[in-house]
């Protein structure tokens, strides 16, 4: 795995001053999965599950309380300095908005330079060069480089973005909801770009995204957060085709597909996600959960292994697997 996160947990302790909340948030809550050279991971549920915070600790923007990320074999909070600016060098970000993400009063070529400019010393007219060739490579003209970024659209802005994150020639982009903020009619021409230059750079990408038309169609293999956790995971087609966790069957169910016979019927999410902050004892879904056992809102479901890459977490899938047996 070129990836691997390892029972990775981040609490934030709220509290003191002026705040009138007091207590533990659990962000992240024990997630582990890896992501195979290559491959598109994405990872999806609700606002709050914690799939942002795992992406902040991925790029290094936040420590894990407990538990690793792991990077060609190597946890990160063990790198050396010198392996720590490889890391940064090596995994680069696309994030949602691409009104917010890049600086308005640089020019697109500053914008583009600067982190080829924090990894080495690079001569003018070889920089002009690099920066012309990122620009054609994500589909803008080479003039593009001495406007700024208010000049552009919302999809050019992104093709920015992706033109920014290309240039220190990275192996791993962490997607965070990359084509959420553009109009639909652009959407489609964004992930065109991002699949077409992971095929040419070999690149491997984390999509985080609460779309889950693109996580069908954009990820090889998709995890299913849910306040802290992973649910379930496996390959995308084969949870989409048949999702075995209830939550993962809700969140289905609730999307609309063109054809109703390949609708999953089961019920739909009922309730609002619980707080992070005193998620609900035993399988932390068993409130909202149409199929709770007694036991569910006792005892936390563990991790199966299903077969065929795919595993959950859920009781049912415990007693249906010791009927069969
Ligand atoms: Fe529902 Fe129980 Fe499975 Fe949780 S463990 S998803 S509450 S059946």
């Amino acid at each position: 795995m070129l990836v691997e996160l390892r029972n990775l947990r981040k609490h934030f302790t709220l509290g003191g001053g002026l705040s009138f909340r007091r207590g533990t948030v659990f962000a992240v809550d024990g997630v582990s999965f890896g992501i195979a050279a290559g491959e598109t991971f994405a990872l999806v549920g609700e606002s709050g599950c914690g799939k942002t915070t795992i992406a902040k600790m991925v790029l290094m923007l936040e420590r894990p309380s407990s538990g690793a990320v792991h990077f060609g074999g190597i946890d990160l909070q063990a790198m050396s300095g010198a392996e720590t600016r490889s890391y940064r060098r090596q995994v680069q970000a696309v994030f949602q908005d691409p009104f917010a993400s890049l600086n308005p009063r640089l020019r697109v070529k500053t914008i583009i330079a600067e982190p080829i400019l924090t990894q080495e010393r690079v001569e003018r007219a070889v920089l002009r060069r690099r920066i012309e060739e990122l620009l054609d490579i994500v589909g803008l003209p080479a003039g593009a480089a001495d406007l700024f970024p208010h000049e552009f659209s919302g999809g050019q802005r992104q093709r920015i973005a992706i033109a920014r994150a290309l240039a220190p020639n990275p192996r791993f982009i962490v997607l965070d909801e990359p084509i959420s903020a553009l109009d639909v009619s652009i959407r489609a021409q964004i992930l065109n770009l991002l699949a077409d230059i992971q095929q040419r750079f070999g690149l491997t990408y984390l999509v985080i995204a609460h779309d889950l038309a693109l996580v069908e169609h954009f990820s090889d293999r998709v995890g299913v957060m849910y306040l802290g956790n992973l649910v379930e995971s496996g390959p995308t087609a084969e949870v989409f085709a048949q999702p075995r966790h209830p939550y993962t069957q809700a969140l289905l169910a609730s999307v609309l597909r063109p054809d109703p016979d390949h609708r999953p019927r089961v019920d739909a999410i009922r309730g609002e996600i619980a707080s992070a902050m005193s998620p609900p004892s035993g399988c932390k879904f068993h409130p909202r959960c149409p199929h709770a056992l007694e036991h569910c809102a006792v005892e936390a479901p563990a991790w199966r292994d299903l077969g065929g890459g795919c595993a959950a977490a859920c009781h049912l899938l415990e007693t249906s697997h010791a009927q069969s047996a």
